[in-house]
């Protein structure tokens, strides 16, 4: 069974046809689903979603993307709701230096109120990181400390170097791969999931971005994890079982899955 550490199943592109996408992923041998939510409409979506399939968890966070115009209304919705323990993680946040699409400082800014949010409601965080590696450990070490060292937390869609993800490894976070890793022309971020450590390990889609290979320009869904899964077992050399237990079980660690019951919520 392959656990799908992130998709925007409630977004404007996959919400429509959500349920034939979750007896799809379903058949695809898909167990469990964080749903990222990006807004106030797709968390509402999303803990209705919970209610209704209690495998599908909820995350929320407004993206680096879009802070600077929609940061400050989305917060208080996205913390009440972190608050009342609905979430099993803040995020996605963080920082991307590629796009640019917000502020830089106004992303830092929203960084740093977001990890506030996850040590006080004591949630893990998802990180969304491009090309702004250096920022994000610092803040990181600044702002996200329990008990003398880092927080916990995943990396998610994981396309840094080598370098940034042994840092990543040191500081004992989860790394994520996405359906990038089988891109014919991803070759260095092949060698870095051949040394993530298993223990360290994530997989996720980021439906309805990034297919894999062979479902490039399609729309991505939570069953096409399992060829990431795949890919990443040959790219190891042990079978796909093995990744898929190991990531399944490092997601039901870090999100403390097995104390969340979405049927009492
Ligand atoms: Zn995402």
């Amino acid at each position: 069974m392959f656990f799908d550490s992130h998709a925007h199943l409630t977004s404007s592109q996959l919400f429509e046809n959500v349920e034939e996408i979750l007896i799809r992923a379903q058949a695809a041998g898909i167990d469990a689903i964080v749903n990222i939510c990006t807004d106030p409409l797709s968390l509402e979506r999303g803990l209705l979603l919970s209610q209704k399939h209690p495998w599908i968890y909820q995350a929320a966070a407004t993206t680096p993307h879009d802070v600077e115009k929609e940061g400050e209304e989305a917060f208080d919705p996205i913390a009440t709701a972190a608050r009342q323990g609905h979430l099993a993680a803040v995020g996605e946040t963080g920082l991307d230096y590629h796009y640019e699409y917000s502020n830089r400082q106004i992303q830092k800014h929203f960084l740093r109120r977001y990890l506030q949010l996850a040590l006080e409601c004591q949630l893990p965080v998802i990180i969304h990181c491009r090309e702004a590696f250096n920022d994000l450990f610092q803040i990181l070490d600044e702002e996200y400390r329990v008990g003398g060292k880092l927080g916990p937390g995943v990396l998610h869609c994981f396309t840094g170097t080598m370098t940034e993800a042994e840092e990543l490894i040191a500081r004992g976070w989860f790394i994520s791969m996405s359906g990038i890793v089988t891109f014919k022309k991803s070759v260095e971020l092949q060698e870095v999931a051949r040394a993530i450590p298993l223990d360290q390990l994530l997989i996720e889609t980021d439906a309805p971005y990034l297919a894999p290979q062979t479902k490039r320009g399609k729309t991505n869904e939570p069953a096409y994890v399992a060829e990431t899964a795949a890919f990443i077992a040959a790219l190891k050399q042990v079978p796909v079982e093995t990744v898929a237990a190991a990531t399944a079980a490092n997601a039901r660690l870090l999100f403390k899955i097995d104390k969340i019951n979405n049927k009492t919520r």
